[in-house]
């Protein structure tokens, strides 16, 4: 389980995370949703241990996690997926997925990863020689994600996998999200695009400026008013 309590951080003075907790269950789906600039990516980071906690507790499966440097991190199971997809655009798709596996040192076990991320994303294993900066958008997603998996982790953060997608390719990501914690991972979803979010995950909180405004089942968010105004609109359901 990851749990957040209290969780207070920002950029040199300026505070934004304001006393944020949450909790994700081992293999659960969880989202955090809300508007441009309400700090989700920020929360992301700082799980990751790109971001310095000013104060509170991230916990991950008993252990303290603030402090920790980004690698360990991934050593202990948490992989993030960044907003920016942070991909070597000059590289191969299979030499950007072999970087997701730098704190693995066996072989087989790695290929045999290779092997599950290639079923899961077909596009990926007929790219496998391109290079990168000509995937599309939904492609280069694919291979974020799949460069997450390669650290073969228990908690998966991705930040906003919709981002610039069409809809087609959206739809395909979020199965293969589904997939993922079916396999046990755990997940923690940012997303503008509530309505897809939501059909994932069980769980799921607001954030507005900085802080958590509404948390509770995804059923009970979608029957709730302020949730179907703000971040549902016409393309909820
Ligand atoms: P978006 O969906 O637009 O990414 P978000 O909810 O993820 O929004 P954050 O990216 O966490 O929001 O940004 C929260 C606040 O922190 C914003 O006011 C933003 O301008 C600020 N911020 C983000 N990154 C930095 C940075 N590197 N330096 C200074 N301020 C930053």
């Amino acid at each position: 389980m990851l749990e957040l309590k209290n969780l207070n951080a920002g950029y040199g003075a300026v505070q934004v995370l304001n006393n944020v907790s949450l909790t994700v269950p081992d293999r659960s789906v969880v989202t955090l949703l809300g508007a441009n600039g309400a700090g989700k990516s920020t929360t992301l980071n700082t799980i990751a241990g790109l971001i310095k906690a000013w104060s509170g507790s991230i916990d991950y499966r008993g252990k303290a996690c603030a402090g920790v440097a980004p690698h360990s991190l991934v050593r202990r199971g948490i992989a993030l997926v960044a907003e920016q997809r942070e991909l070597f655009l000059n590289m191969t798709v299979i030499e950007n997925l072999m970087l997701g596996a730098f704190t693995r040192d066996d072989k087989a076990e790695v290929q045999q990863s290779l092997d599950e991320v290639f079923d899961m994303f077909p596009r990926l294993a007929e790219r496998r020689s391109q290079n990168t900066r000509t995937l599309s958008g939904g492609e280069q997603q694919m291979l974020a994600i799949g460069r997450g998996l390669m650290s073969r982790p228990s908690l998966l953060l991705l930040d906003e996998p919709s981002l610039g997608i069409a809809p087609i390719l959206v739809q395909e990501i979020f199965a293969q999200v589904r997939k993922i914690n079916q396999q046990g991972v755990a997940v923690l979803v940012v997303e503008q695009n509530a309505s897809v979010a939501m059909d994932v995950a069980t769980y799921g909180y607001v954030m507005e400026n900085g802080s958590i405004s509404i948390e509770g089942p995804v059923e009970t968010l979608k029957a709730d008013p302020r949730i179907q105004e703000a971040y549902l609109g016409d393309g909820g359901h």
